[in-house]
């Protein structure tokens, strides 16, 4: 049996060919994406499902043309936060049409796709297979996905993450430097802790990171109109990257994220300005700038 060091190259597989192969045809895909954004924190739940279809409510307000891919497949939350659960996906002429919020911004979530009451499973080689190779399952899916759906003519495409600080790497990677990051945290030092490392990790890449945002600093009161703290944890985040805003927790936002609608007066509270000044940080800090388009 040949050991590690006896084999040259790539072995004959024609591996990194293959790689090159699929990363230009996931680009040739997405050639009328101007900006491809990926929000990661590589912890899970401290709202970056929330903030992807939030920031791109803001974004799109600005008469952006946005589309949104929840990378997440095994817990996908957009379908529901959107309010696309069991849409109807069109076959088009070459590709497949995706559903639309009702303002406007494209979104694919495997949560369409399958009900809520069903889970998603790789089809294995064998049972208890390695994580390498769910990995490649889950970039092939991803990769066809990308090949298959009409992403047409964006100003903006948003990846939603699945957590993790190895992954959150592995999807810049795959998506490759073209794909900016904004890294999601709220106020804890648990959180702060695992973003620093996806930090670390993705600053060995090519890949910008715009910056973080610190969400949940805060809770919303809305009975006295003010926003109360909600962590004890020092101000100061201690990430070495650009503070793109701070978001508070509002429960109403909550509540309309799980019955996918979107928050009608989200402009006029604190959380809507909060996401405003987000949104218009991540326009700025784009390469080049992005402006409103009306
Ligand atoms: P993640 O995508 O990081 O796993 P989610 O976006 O799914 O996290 O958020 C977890 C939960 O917290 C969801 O129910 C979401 O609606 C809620 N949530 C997140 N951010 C806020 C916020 N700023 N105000 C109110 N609820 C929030």
């Amino acid at each position: 049996m040949k050991g590690y060091h006896d084999i040259g190259g790539d072995g004959g597989s024609r591996i990194l060919e293959q790689v090159a192969e699929q990363r230009s045809r996931i680009t040739d895909g997405l050639t009328g994406v101007r900006h491809l954004v990926a929000v990661g924190s590589g912890k899970g739940g401290v709202g970056k499902s929330t903030l992807t279809l939030h920031l791109a409510g803001a974004l799109r307000a600005r008469g952006l043309r946005i589309a949104i891919l929840d990378a997440d497949f095994n817990g996908p939350s957009q379908a529901r936060m959107a309010g696309v659960q069991g849409a109807l996906f069109v076959p088009g002429r070459h590709k497949v049409a995706l559903p639309r919020t009702s303002n406007g911004i494209a979104v694919f979530s495997m949560g369409s796709l399958i009900p809520e009451s069903q889970a998603l499973e790789f089809e294995s080689a064998a049972h208890g297979e390695s994580h390498t190779w769910r990995a490649t399952r889950e970039f092939s899916l991803l990769s066809e996905i990308l090949r298959s759906f009409e992403w047409g003519a964006l100003d903006l495409l948003m990846f939603d993450l699945p957590p993790g600080a190895e992954r959150t790497v592995q999807y810049a990677d795959f998506l490759g430097p073209r794909t900016s990051f904004v890294l999601v945290t709220i106020p804890s030092e648990v959180s702060r802790g695992v973003v620093a490392r996806s930090v670390v990790a993705l600053s060995k890449g090519p890949n910008r990171i715009l910056g973080y945002v610190e969400n949940m600093s805060g809770y919303y009161c809305r009975d006295c109109d003010a926003v109360k703290p909600l962590f004890a944890s020092p101000e100061s985040s201690g990430l070495d990257i650009p503070c793109l805003g701070t978001v508070p927790f509002d429960p109403d936002l909550a509540r309309h994220c799980d019955q996918g609608i979107p928050l009608a007066d989200l402009p006029a509270s604190p959380v809507g300005r909060a996401l405003d000044r987000v949104a218009q940080q991540l326009m700025d800090s784009l390469e080049p700038p992005m402006e409103p388009s009306r």
